[in-house]
């Protein structure tokens, strides 16, 4: 029989699909694709799970509000949600839908086999309801007033299917003593077991007031209520009714924040115990990221957006500093500040600097290629010593779910090695046969450190331990690398170094705010398109969406409204995060304007600079990814996919501010 490997099946919640995700769901969902990189790197078989919760009157109401029906509604979340994971470099292996067919018959097989075994029966529902908005209010008292409309709710009753949640305190008490770690951290495990301790209660799950949800058969208008339908989203996923086949189930982790813990650590396992199906190894509760010490919550206003940081900063700056910032299993707060500054000391200082400044010295002293070392002195060993250590202290760290301990026992050590090349000062020595044997051994052993650095560092850092991986010539690709073998002494010479690629620019950090918050803002706020400003077969190059060309006719009074004047560019830079757009400044005779322009895939910035061009300048003033825009550079847009040729005066003479009319 071949060597199989050993598996392993984590999730993250299946996310409930009435808005797009914010930081709170991007964590955990980073998280999980970190333990699933890292576990792959030790040799498992790999399954992850995420997916979208799209049942239930919230997403009912989204929907209508959308003015479309539900499953259209659901289909372009779910989409919304995976463009997003994709964006952040998330690989889940699953993505669930509730919706789907597999997770619908799931759910329902799941349901005959607890009410086969006694544990479900019909019973009535009594709650506070609004007839409104047509849905119970959960944790309504009578005389309460709706916290959506305000109106009064009303008692109502209805007949419902009930679990015997209250048959499973004695199994789950049990459960929970003979498998210790099924809940972590652990103050979790004592809040749940005094929670069971004080008696449980039937649990209603089916309701005949929300129409949107998997009807239980034969028993229409019922349909399943949230918990039974979505926490069964996690069996779906690996199989449903065949699981065996796949293997993968019990699940081994279920990663959740702390407001769901009871259902998952409570019901869940009762549900499968009440089906006789095997229960989860493990249900790991993390904390939240708090803004000014509050949970973050769409209504509150204080909405952390995953996109404008990935924008600006990178996505691997975005997981790095989720998994880093704070202890796992407790809350931490969020702040921009603390972001960009760990984005500047720990990535562009830190390991950015470290692996550009290594293969800019075996490129200048060794033409590219890695050389090979002479002698060790005892600096060197000690070098040695701190990246062998580190090997051992990351992955134990990272297998206890210390991810911050974890990125500090690896950062600690790309310190040791910017000290180290402090110290030994390369730069220094001379071309002699023996100084430049022992530039030899300074820099192998660097950039075997950098070697290793980037392999331990690859589940948190994917994308960036990838061109790192590149830049020191190394075969094969960096996940592919297995933990269990990585030692020191492992790096091939005579190899040429690879294409060196921006890793982490730094960036000035206000600015750095400015631009994610008005990116964060432009994306919670979208603007209207803009009406089209440019004359016919012309185009404005501002970026954003062009308008389509109009072939009505207007009147000359209208074309006055557009004030366009020569002007000359002064300078033109990229800007970070924005692969479009060239942050100009031009002179318009009377001024001097800062515009980007949508153009930085055709024109190389340097090549721009004393260039004249037709610019729009009684434009309103915006902001593009962030950036402030005041006015528009007037370009033709040519062939299918618009490719920007700009409006130019390249024979005459002209005056800057000249009138375009
Ligand atoms: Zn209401």
């Amino acid at each position: 029989m071949p060597n199989e490997k050993p598996k392993f099946y984590l999730t993250t919640p299946i996310y409930y699909t009435n808005g797009l995700p914010h930081i709170g769901h991007t964590y955990t969902t980073v998280v999980a694709d970190a333990i699933r990189r890292y576990k792959r790197m030790r040799g498992y078989e790999v399954v992850m799970t995420t997916g979208t919760d799209e049942h239930g009157v919230n997403v009912e109401r989204a929907a209508q509000k959308a003015g479309i029906p539900e499953s259209e509604f659901v289909a372009k979340m779910a989409v919304a949600w995976k463009a997003l994971w994709d964006e952040l470099g998330i690989a889940a292996d699953e993505f669930i839908r509730t919706t789907d067919l597999q997770h619908v018959r799931t759910v329902q097989w799941l349901f005959k086999l607890c009410k086969e075994n006694g544990y479900v029966y019909k019973g009535h529902y009594t709650g506070q309801y609004c007839i409104y908005d047509n849905a119970f209010v959960s944790e309504a008292k009578p005389g309460d007033n709706c916290p959506d409309c305000g109106r009064p709710l009303e008692t109502i009753t209805e007949e419902n299917y009930f679990f015997k949640l209250s048959a499973f305190q004695k199994p789950l008490l049990d459960f929970y003593k003979k498998n210790p770690n099924f809940i972590q951290p652990e103050t979790r495990k004592n809040e749940i077991i005094s929670f069971v301790e004080g008696g449980l209660k039937d649990l209603s799950i089916t309701r005949t007031a929300i129409r949107w949800g998997i009807p239980v058969p034969g028993e229409e208008p019922h349909v399943f209520y949230v918990w039974f339908d979505a926490l069964t989203a996690y069996l779906s996923a690996v199989g449903g009714p065949d699981y065996e086949k796949r293997g993968f189930w019990p699940c081994d982790l279920h990663l959740v924040g702390k407001d769901i813990i009871r259902f998952h650590t409570v019901y869940w396992p009762a549900f499968l115990m009440a089906a006789m199906l095997p229960v989860p190894k493990q249900v790991w509760v993390h904390g939240w990221f708090l803004m000014d010490a509050a949970k973050m919550s769409k209504s509150k206003g204080n909405v952390i957006l995953p996109r404008p940081i990935a924008n600006m900063l990178g996505m691997d700056a975005l997981r790095y500093f989720v998994m880093r910032e704070i202890v796992f299993g407790q809350d931490g707060n969020f702040s921009y500040d603390a972001l960009v500054t760990r984005y500047n000391s720990d990535l562009a200082n830190g390991l950015g600097n470290l692996a550009s400044r290594t293969a800019a010295m075996i490129e200048k002293n060794f033409g590219g290629t890695i050389p090979k070392p002479g002698p060790r002195l005892p600096q060197d060993d000690a070098l040695v010593k701190v990246t062998s250590e580190t090997i051992e202290e990351a992955l134990e760290k990272f297998e206890n779910f210390e991810f911050a301990r974890s990125l500090e026992a690896i950062w600690a050590a790309i310190a040791a090695a910017d000290k180290y090349l402090t110290s030994e000062q390369p730069w220094a020595l001379s071309d002699s046969e023996a100084d430049t044997q022992r530039k030899a051994t300074i820099l192998w052993t660097t950039a075997e450190l950098l070697r290793i650095v980037t392999v331990l560092a690859h589940p948190v850092l994917p994308d960036s331990t990838a061109k790192v991986w590149t830049l020191l010539g190394q075969t094969g690709r960096v996940a592919a690398v297995e933990l269990d073998g990585l030692r020191w002494g492992q790096l091939a010479t005579g190899v040429q170094l690879g294409k060196a690629q921006a890793l982490f620019p730094r960036v000035e950090k206000q600015e750095a705010i400015e631009r994610i918050e008005a990116m964060a803002n432009e994306e919670l706020n979208p603007a209207p398109a803009p009406p089209a400003a440019a004359p016919a077969h012309a185009t404005t190059a501002g970026g954003a969406a062009a308008a389509p060309a109009s072939t009505e006719k207007i009147g000359i009074e209208d074309f006055a409204k557009v004030e366009m004047r020569v002007g000359q560019i002064k300078t033109a830079e990229r800007i970070v995060g924005a692969d479009k757009l060239l942050k100009l400044t031009v002179d318009i005779g009377t001024e001097i304007r800062q515009i980007c322009a949508g153009i930085a895939q055709y024109y190389e910035p340097e090549k721009l600079i004393g260039r004249k061009v037709a610019v729009v300048v009684n434009l309103a003033p915006r902001k593009l990814r962030g950036v402030e825009s005041n006015g528009m550079i007037v370009a033709a847009s040519v062939g299918p996919e618009g490719r920007p040729v700009l409006a130019g005066f390249p024979d005459e003479d002209v005056e800057l501010g000249a009138r375009l009319k």
